[in-house]
C-alpha cells in the first residue's frame, strides 16, 4: 500500500482523471475525499470506493472551501495530499473570444488552484509535511489554437508549482505537476472527431491516454516514493512533442 491512511483531498473526483485518481489511491489505503461541484456525479463516485467522502465545493467559491477543509480537519485532523484537478475548457479563437469565456477558465483552473492551495497549505504546514500536485497539460508548455485562456491557465500552474516548491520546500511540503496530453474523458471527448483523429495520428503511441493512466502518475508524485520531486512537471503525453 503506497498510500497508507493518507488523508487525500482531490479536486475535480467526480469524473475522468480526477475520479480515476481517486479510485487508484483509494486502492493503495488513502482515504480520498472527493471534491467537486456536481453533487450527483459526487455521490454516485464515493458509492464506487471504499474509505472516500463526497465534499459539494466549487473551486471559485473560498467559503466552500474553506467549510470541506474545516470538516476534513476536525475529522481525519490532516490533509497529507491535495490534487488540484478540477478544470474545464471554453474554446475560441482569440478574436472570437469573449471575456466571459476568458474569465470562467481563469477562475476555474488558476484562481481555483490558487484558493484550494491557500486554504490547506497551512495545516500542511502544521504538519511540517505534505504533497501538492497540480493539473497542469501538454498546452501548458507548448500552447494551443483556440485555447488562449486555457493555455494561459495551464501555463500558470507550472508558474505556481515552481513558486510554492521554492516556498515550501524546506518546510516538508513537495509541490509538482502533471501535463497530461489527451485523455479520454469528457473534456476531450467534446472535441470535434477530426481533430481528435488528427491528435491520435500525431501521437507517437497512435492513441488517446487513458485517466488510469494519468492516475498512475498522480499516484508516484504524491507517494513517498517521490520524497526528493520537487517542483517538476511529468509531461504524461505518449511523447506528443517529439
Ligand atoms: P472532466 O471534465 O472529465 O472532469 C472535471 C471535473 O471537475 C468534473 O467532475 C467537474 O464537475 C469538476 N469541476 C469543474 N469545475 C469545477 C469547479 N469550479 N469546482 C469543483 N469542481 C469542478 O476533466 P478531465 O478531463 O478529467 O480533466 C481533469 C484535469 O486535467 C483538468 O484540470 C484538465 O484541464 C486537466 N487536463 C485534462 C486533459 C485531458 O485530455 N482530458 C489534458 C490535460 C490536462
Amino acid at each position: 500500500m503506497r498510500l497508507r491512511n493518507k488523508v487525500a483531498l482531490i479536486t475535480g473526483a467526480a469524473k475522468g482523471i480526477g475520479f480515476a485518481t481517486a479510485k487508484r489511491f483509494a486502492e493503495e489505503g488513502a482515504k480520498v475525499m472527493l471534491a467537486d461541484l456536481n453533487e450527483a456525479a459526487v455521490m454516485d463516485a464515493v458509492g464506487q470506493l471504499k474509505h472516500a467522502e463526497p465534499y459539494v465545493l466549487d473551486v471559485t467559491d473560498r467559503a466552500s472551501i474553506q467549510r470541506a477543509v474545516d470538516d476534513i480537519i476536525a475529522k481525519h485532523h490532516r490533509i497529507d495530499i491535495l490534487i488540484n484537478n478540477a478544470g474545464i475548457t471554453q474554446d475560441a479563437r482569440l478574436v472570437k473570444m469573449t471575456e466571459v469565456q476568458f474569465d470562467a477558465v481563469i477562475d476555474v483552473n488558476l484562481k481555483g488552484v490558487f484558493n484550494c492551495t491557500q486554504l490547506v497549505v497551512p495545516h500542511m504546514l502544521e504538519a511540517k509535511k505534505g504533497a501538492i500536485v497540480n493539473a497542469s497539460s501538454v498546452v501548458g508548455i507548448y500552447g494551443n489554437f483556440g485555447q488562449t485562456n486555457y493555455s494561459a491557465t495551464k501555463f500558470g500552474v507550472i508558474g505556481f508549482t515552481k513558486t510554492w516548491a521554492r516556498e515550501f520546500g524546506q518546510k516538508g511540503i513537495r509541490v509538482n505537476a502533471v501535463c497530461p496530453g489527451f485523455i479520454a474523458t469528457e473534456m476531450v471527448k467534446a472535441m470535434p472527431e477530426n481533430i481528435l483523429q488528427s491528435i491520435e495520428q500525431r501521437s507517437w503511441m497512435a492513441r488517446l491516454g487513458t485517466p488510469e493512466e494519468m492516475a498512475n502518475v498522480y499516484l508516484f508524485l504524491a507517494s513517498d516514493e517521490a520524497s526528493y520531486v520537487n517542483g517538476v512537471t511529468i509531461e504524461a503525453s505518449g511523447g506528443i512533442s517529439l
